[in-house]
């Protein structure tokens, strides 16, 4: 089913669901399913599964020379999507980022996604490769998510990149993009940003997912704007639990977003690990039941293969 239709289903109940991180390589899909057994009691109808694209590293040689090695950090999305259907009968959703594909990479995952009844996708342009600095596309890929919604759009009405297809099949994919309530780090201001939103929108994504905050208010406004600028359709709120020390500054740092004094002050306060995983859980539970009270579609959290935290959380919320 696609991820809207569960929406307009839940009658105006707040739904949940999961985001998952691929093993890094050599992994198993254990580590998947360690993470989604604990939480599949709240019911998630769908569970998001990220990708992520090659990185390179400078390895040094024996000669002392550097070589540059490329990295596939975390493969295997679409398989894990595929996994966690056939095991607990909800719907996967991956994302598609613009990085590392050429426009005709991302058809062919594409077609692969349909001929898995995978018919959901986040459509995202991917994170900058730390090595190149900024979002480098492929010669023949895409810049902007803009560009990646359409292409999904286009295999929906059965248009391929190759004009002499005719009567193509016509996928079904309903497409979610990323949206930030504290404003994309390179967009020059939240108007600005939502402009480009607003196109992905009316282009054809039918669902949007924000990034992590930690501060209510950002979320109640981003959809406030969001409304003004025409953009209708469900915001989903990104949820998760700060619960380590270092996180106080790595997670600006990583993610351009702000965390309220009273957060970050009990965070550094906290005697050890326990009561600082404590504070995590008291914040974000505080968040999705204010967010919940408030009728959000859905309450998404970015499990980082943390279960034991956002099951605690869960179970205060549902
Ligand atoms: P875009 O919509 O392309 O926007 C990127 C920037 O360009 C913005 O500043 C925007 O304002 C601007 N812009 C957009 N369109 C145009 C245009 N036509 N002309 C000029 N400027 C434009 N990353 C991963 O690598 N893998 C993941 O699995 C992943 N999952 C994510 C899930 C969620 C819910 C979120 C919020 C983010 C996720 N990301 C992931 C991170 C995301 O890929 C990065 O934040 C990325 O930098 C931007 O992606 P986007 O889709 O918002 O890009």
């Amino acid at each position: 089913m696609k991820v809207t239709d569960y929406f307009e289903n839940a009658n105006g109940q707040t739904l949940v669901s999961f985001e998952v991180l691929p093993p890094l390589k050599g992994g198993s899909m254990a580590a998947i399913f360690d993470t989604l057994d604990p939480l599949m009691e709240f019911k998630p109808p769908f569970i998001d599964v990220t990708y992520h694209r090659e990185d390179f590293v400078y390895k040094k040689m024996p000669s002392g020379y550097y070589e540059k090695i490329a990295i596939r950090k975390r493969p295997g999305t679409v398989g894990i999507c595929a996994a966690i259907m056939h095991r607990y009968g909800v719907d996967a959703v991956p994302h598609l980022i613009c990085g590392g594909f050429s426009k005709e990479e991302t058809e062919n995952a594409l077609i692969d996604l349909n001929f898995l009844n995978i018919n959901n996708v986040l459509a995202l342009r991917g994170d900058a490769r730390s090595f190149d600095g900024k979002f480098m596309p492929e010669p023949d890929g895409h810049e902007y998510a803009l560009d990646l919604v359409k292409q999904v759009a286009n295999m929906n009405e059965g248009k391929y990149l190759d004009d002499n297809i005719e009567n193509g099949l016509k996928t079904n994919f309903c497409i979610g993009i990323a949206g930030y309530p504290e404003k994309h780090f390179e967009a020059p201001n939240l108007a600005t940003d939502l402009e480009f939103t607003k196109a992905k929108v009316d282009a054809g994504a039918r669902y949007i997912v924000t990034q992590m905050f930690f501060d209510n208010k950002y979320y109640f406004d981003f959809v406030k704007e969001c409304r003004k600028a025409g953009i209708n359709v469900p915001i989903v709120p990104g949820l998760k639990p700060l619960t380590k020390k270092y996180q106080t500054s790595s997670i600006p740092r990583h993610f351009y977003i702000d965390l309220p004094g009273d957060l970050s002050k009990e965070i550094m306060k906290a005697k050890n690990a326990e009561a600082r995983t404590q504070v995590g859980i008291e914040w974000c539970t505080m968040q999705s039941k204010e967010l919940k009270e408030n009728g959000v579609p859905c309450l998404h959290y970015y499990t980082m293969g943390d279960a034991a935290t956002i099951r605690k959380i869960a179970e205060g919320v549902f």
